[in-house]
This record gives C-alpha cells, sequence and structure tokens, in this order.
C-alpha cells in the first residue's frame, strides 16, 4: 500500500513544495500533509485507510459534505454526454437561472473556473463599469492570487508570513488600498485621501481567510453607503459565505447589498467553478456585449455546471441544511468555549453559521492585528493532537472550520470528546 509519506517525497522532486496549492503544505504545523483516498459523507480517508472528521470540506464546497448521492447522479449523466464542447449548453442557462432567483438583487452571472478568476474579472469590471484604477481591500482578506489582490492578503499567504508576494509589479500593487476591517475610519481615510479614484471596495463579508472574522454591527451598512457616496461599487467576494450563510449569502443573513458580488468553489460542488455576478446596468459592461474583456474555453463546463446545479438546487428547496449546519456548529463553538475554560486554555472561538475558528489568542480576535497576535505554536499542537484523534482540521491558525449537513451529533460528540483530550494535553 502506497503511504502519504512516500508520495510526499515522490511529490517534492516533480511539484513545489509538493502540492498543488500552499495551502495544502502542512508546512506551518511543522507537518508533511496527508495524501487523501476517498472521502464520504463528514470523512475523509487517506492513502492508508485512516478514517478522519473532515472539518475542511475542500475548503468550503462540501456544504452538504462529500460525494453526495444527487450530485454524484448529476455528474454521471453529464459525463456520459461529453466532457466539453466549448459551445453553450442548457445546464449554463440553469444554473444562472437558479443563481439569480436565490440571491437578492442578482441579474446577470459570468461562470469562470476559480474564485481567483472571479475576482480577477469583477476587479476588471468594476474599473470598466466606474473608469477608475483604484481599489480597497481589507488588510488579511484573500481574493485569489491575481496580482491586485496579493496586497496584505489571508489564507496560505498569511500563514506563509509573504502577505504582498514577490513577482507583482509596484505599479499594480500601487493601485490597491489597504483598510482595516471593521474599521469604517480606515476605510473613510482612504476615501479622503484618494477622491473620485477608487473603482471599487472588495470585502470578505465574513473574513474567513485570517481565521474567521464576523463584520461588527453596521460596518457593512456603513461600507454600502460609504461607496454610494463615492460612486464606488462594493464588491462581496462570497467564495466562502455565498449559498452558506444563507441561500442568498452574505446578502441576505446581513440584510446589506453589494453590486457585484464573487462565488467560487461551492457553486461546483466540489469541481472547478467560479462566477461573477450583479445587476444588469454592470454585468453587460462584459463582453461580447461592453467592453471588458473576459474569456474562458472551460467556463460553464458541462460536466462542472452539473455538479453545481445539483448542489444549488438541493440547498434552494432544503431550508434544513441551513438549519442543521448552524445547529451542529453552535453546539461545537459553545463547546470548545466550555472547554476552554475548563482547562485553562486561551482559546477564543468566533462562529458566524456554520463557519468557525479556535484562535489561539488571549482577547477576542476581530481584525488582521489581533489575529497576527494569537499563538501559532499553540495551534500547530492542537492541530496535531487532533489528527491523531482522527480530526482533519485546517493546517493553519488563519483558516475556517467548515461544517457541513453530513456532519452528525456523534460526529460534533466524537469531535468535543477529542477536544478535551488535547486540551487537558496542552494544558500540562
Ligand atoms: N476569495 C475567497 C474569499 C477565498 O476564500 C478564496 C479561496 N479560498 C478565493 C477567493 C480564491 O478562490 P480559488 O482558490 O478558487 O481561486
Amino acid at each position: 500500500m502506497v503511504n502519504s509519506q512516500e508520495l510526499f517525497e515522490r511529490a517534492k522532486k516533480v511539484i513545489p513544495g509538493g502540492v498543488n496549492s500552499p495551502v495544502r503544505a502542512f508546512k506551518a504545523v511543522n507537518s508533511n500533509p496527508l495524501f487523501i483516498s476517498r472521502a464520504k459523507g463528514s470523512k475523509i480517508y487517506d492513502v492508508e485507510e485512516t478514517e478522519y472528521i473532515d472539518y475542511v470540506g475542500s475548503w468550503g464546497p462540501m456544504i452538504l459534505g462529500h460525494n453526495n448521492e444527487a450530485i454524484l447522479k448529476s455528474v454521471e449523466k453529464a459525463i456520459c454526454n461529453g466532457l466539453s464542447f466549448g459551445a453553450p449548453v442548457e445546464a449554463e442557462v440553469q444554473i444562472a437561472e437558479l443563481i439569480t432567483e436565490m440571491v437578492p438583487g442578482i441579474e446577470m452571472v459570468r461562470m469562470v473556473n476559480s474564485g481567483t478568476e472571479a475576482v480577477m474579472s469583477a476587479i476588471r469590471l468594476a474599473r470598466g463599469f466606474t473608469k477608475r484604477d483604484k481599489i480597497i481591500k481589507f488588510e488579511g482578506c484573500y481574493h485569489g492570487h491575481s496580482d491586485s489582490m496579493l496586497v496584505k492578503a489571508g489564507s496560505g499567504v498569511l500563514t506563509a508570513g509573504v502577505p504582498d508576494s514577490m513577482g507583482v509589479p509596484k505599479n499594480v500593487a500601487a493601485d490597491t488600498l489597504t483598510a482595516i476591517y471593521n474599521d469604517i475610519a480606515s476605510v473613510e481615510k482612504l476615501f479622503a485621501e484618494n477622491k473620485n479614484e477608487i473603482s471599487a471596495v472588495i470585502i470578505e463579508p465574513v473574513a474567513a481567510n485570517m481565521g474567521v472574522i464576523a463584520p461588527k454591527e453596521d460596518f457593512l451598512r456603513e461600507l454600502s453607503a460609504l461607496c454610494k457616496r463615492n460612486g464606488t461599487l462594493l464588491i462581496f467576494d462570497e467564495v466562502i459565505t455565498g449559498f452558506r450563510l444563507a441561500k442568498g449569502g452574505a446578502q441576505e443573513y446581513f440584510g446589506v447589498s453589494a453590486d457585484i458580488v464573487t462565488y467560487g468553489k461551492i457553486i461546483g460542488g466540489g469541481m472547478p467553478v467560479g462566477a461573477y455576478a450583479g445587476r444588469r446596468e454592470i454585468m453587460e459592461c462584459v463582453a461580447p456585449v461592453g467592453g471588458v474583456y473576459q474569456a474562458g474555453t472551460l467556463s460553464g463546463n458541462p460536466v462542472a455546471m452539473a455538479a453545481g446545479l445539483a448542489q444549488l438546487e438541493i440547498l434552494r428547496s432544503n431550508e434544513q441544511v441551513y438549519k442543521h449546519i448552524n445547529a451542529m456548529a453552535k453546539i461545537l463553538g459553545d463547546g470548545i468555549e466550555l472547554l476552554a475554560q475548563k482547562y485553562n486554555v486561551p482559546a477564543n472561538i468566533n462562529r458566524v453559521g456554520s463557519l468557525l475558528c479556535v484562535f489561539f489568542a488571549e482577547s477576542v480576535v476581530t481584525n488582521y492585528a489581533e489575529a497576527k497576535k494569537s499563538d501559532t505554536v499553540a495551534y500547530a499542537k492542537y492541530f496535531k493532537s487532533m489528527l491523531k484523534k482522527g480530526i482533519y482540521l485546517a493546517p493553519s491558525q488563519f483558516e475556517a472550520m467548515f461544517v457541513s449537513s453530513a456532519h452528525s451529533e456523534d460526529d460534533i460528540k466524537n469531535t468535543l470528546n477529542a477536544i478535551e483530550g488535547t486540551f487537558m494535553e496542552m494544558s500540562k
């Protein structure tokens, strides 16, 4: 039988760092990645057949758990008809209709192949629509790896300690201004200093790439008003929050509307999909109707659309999914909090809906600077101990825990037992 260690050694010889995405390396927790062979429901199995309860969920899309039957059937059916045509298919229309029906304020959708592509295209669209170049993003928010978004970014770039990537031209980075999450004054200051120059403000409505951080009461509403006053578009990057916080994503959950919304993996049900969407007036600036060019050979791929459609259809007609994932995440979050108190472990739990983060921090985390103060050595200990106990967590302090509809009360109980054992070890 192959094992993860051998595969990793082979991988390192032919793939940079042995992984095709840095967040998969277990570098920040001083370990080597597990190679996965299969997954079902809430469980994931490595090549040695060890079973884990999975809280990564492919970094978000597995909201219905792994290998959902309806999605699998839909994909199987599509595969039989061909893998790609480079021509329109019915499923593209159906998924765009479904998204416009489920999400308030969205009239048109353009499918792409990843979250990175969605954001990159949305930024170009905002610049084209407003005829302005500058963008505001927030420190610690991650919006994929396009040049203009690799400025004070979160996720793997934050984990690796290189929030500003090498290789990004200075003049490109110069048009990306950064504000402080949850600090409206920091945004107002940038607007005042760059009058009539800001095309868009992009934000993760719940920050989920520097751990999980909720927006403070009214922060998103104030941001929206500020954008309106300045003729600037507000982009919600809902790669993580879309169809997870609610059917209508963060716009519905917080009652704040954005001008452009970006989506990723969750609308592909595990296939490589992304999308950007918004009002007709804005979206009709995109080619071939308008002058903002964006294209893709595999965009709207029939197999990917089949997976996404099946997932979104379940989410549309099944309020129970949201009730379940939020309830499970609440039991988990409350349970961890009690255990942290019991064993005197300085852990702060942030939770929004089914997104959670255990920050090894002395006080509540509300922004990037505070997130960076957390004890990553303690996180590494926690991660390793949990893995030994059969719980698969993100290998970094700066990522989210994702709860799916396949996580049962038993899974949560077993996870809390593992956390109790881990906190007991950590408090010694
Ligand atoms: N935006 C956000 C909020 C994300 O979390 C991510 C990835 N996790 C991206 C964009 C980029 O998506 P992708 O990895 O599909 O390019």
